[in-house]
């Protein structure tokens, strides 16, 4: 998947902040996120985060995961 730094991601599940949106701060073999709803940030796998991801949003444009594997 064509993910890039500065990408806001909207996950599947919902932060316990209530927020669902994340902004992508590094990219590789693992990801590292930011909660736009409180701050926190999280490290993890990039596979695991892939899974979730319901919409991604880079410069305005909603993109779905099936328009990013183009
Ligand atoms: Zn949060």
């Amino acid at each position: 998947m064509n993910i890039l730094v500065g990408d806001v991601l909207t996950m599947k599940k919902p932060h316990p902040c209530g927020s669902g949106r994340w902004e992508v701060l590094r990219i590789g073999a693992d990801f590292k996120l930011r909660c736009l709803g409180c701050g926190h940030e999280v490290m993890g796998a990039r596979s695991k985060f892939e899974k979730q991801i319901k919409s991604l949003v880079r410069e305005g444009e909603t993109l779905s995961p099936e328009e990013l594997k183009k």
